[in-house]
């Protein structure tokens, strides 16, 4: 009975999440005394092979261009087949866009017990005791999974990515793609920027920049630093910025290293999609501002002078 990881991909190429996931797991299986192995649903460029350095011992690798994007209903049927041959009893996801849409389907199929949004290392001394973030991270529940077969996704940034020495084994199992019952009619996709969802570093806008014509403040500073946009709510509402690049509990749940707030009160609906940044810096002329709160670091003042020095500040720095 092994640990199995769900390593997803997006065009060919294992997502940075996947890794987390993968030392994670590794983890648990340490903790289990078994082994860790990789699943994989797609078309993959990378080197499996050398996903041994997260502590993964095997990697099953589902080739076929049918899964080479999300179809959780699909997907959920392929994994659920893999857990039965492959005999494991611990299944992790990520808890991003494809662990949250799998996940659950699994866990229904499986009968096993789910703790999504995981933040720490199942506790074995009682039971199989997992913690995780409620409330939007407000709060954190201590969840008991009884099911013989148990499924956690972790959430994003919550465990350090290990390396160890090592190689994996990796295997390719035949496969029938069941079915899909849905049809995908368009992809739009979004060119020439930093993906928001797998971004490290974040620059985001509120209501405090005065209009969309003031954009260039965010996007000046994020193409000096190579980071992605966002913006509240109230912006994308406003029609300044486009509804992809809204964050917060009814858009985007985002966790990158640094997130660059300027001129965003920090409403309790905004926070709840970035409060699980590793680093927070906030921009606002009000002191009082509920974002502060939240913040590791907080500049007071107006975001037009200060936003045009802090670019210049990093484009000098960067010789550019
Ligand atoms: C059910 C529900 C769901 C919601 N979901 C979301 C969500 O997912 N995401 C989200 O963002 N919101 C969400 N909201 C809305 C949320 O409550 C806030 O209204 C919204 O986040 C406010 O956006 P804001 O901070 O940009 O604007 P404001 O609240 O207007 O804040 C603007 C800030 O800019 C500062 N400021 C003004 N001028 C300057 C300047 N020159 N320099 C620096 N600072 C300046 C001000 O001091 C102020 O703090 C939701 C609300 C509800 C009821």
């Amino acid at each position: 009975m092994s640990v199995l990881i769900f390593l997803d991909q997006s065009e060919g190429h294992i997502k940075k999440n996947s890794f987390e996931a993968a030392s994670y797991g590794a983890k648990v299986a340490e903790i289990l005394n078994t082994d860790a192995e990789g699943i994989v649903l797609g078309n993959v460029e990378d080197d499996l092979a050398a996903l041994g350095v997260y502590g993964l011992k095997k990697i099953h690798s589902f080739k076929n261009e049918e899964l080479n994007t999300l179809d959780a209903q699909v997907f959920a049927i392929v994994i659920a087949e893999a857990v039965e041959r492959i005999g494991a009893n611990v299944i992790i996801f990520s808890n991003n866009i494809s662990g949250k849409a799998i996940a659950p389907r699994l866990s229904a199929k499986l009968k096993a017990g789910l703790v999504s949004g995981a933040v720490a290392l199942p506790n074995t001394e009682n039971g199989f005791v997992v913690k995780k973030s409620v409330f939007s991270g407000k709060a954190f529940a201590n969840v008991q999974i009884k099911s013989e077969r148990k499924i956690i996704s972790i959430n994003p940034n919550s465990y350090k990515i290990i390396k160890v020495e090592g190689t994996a084994e990796v295997i390719e199992p035949n496969i029938t793609v069941p079915g899909s019952k849905i049809k995908v009619t368009a992809v739009n996709k979004i060119a020439g920027e930093v993906p928001l969802s797998e971004a490290e570093l974040v620059i985001s806008g509120g209501r405090g920049l005065k209009g969309g014509e003031n954009w260039h403040l965010v996007t000046d500073l994020a193409k000096a630093l190579g980071a992605a946009t966002a913006c509240s709510r109230a912006v994308a509402d406003a029609h300044w910025r486009p509804h992809h690049e809204h964050v917060g509990q009814t858009g985007l749940a985002i966790a990158p290293n640094l997130y660059f707030a300027v001129g965003i009160s920090g409403a309790i609906q905004h926070l709840a999609g970035v409060n699980r940044s590793k680093t927070i810096v906030v921009i606002n002329k009000d002191p009082e501002a509920p974002f502060f709160k939240a913040a590791n670091y907080g500049i007071v003042g107006d975001a037009f002078e200060i936003m045009p020095k802090i670019t210049e500040a990093v484009k000098k720095l960067k010789g550019g």
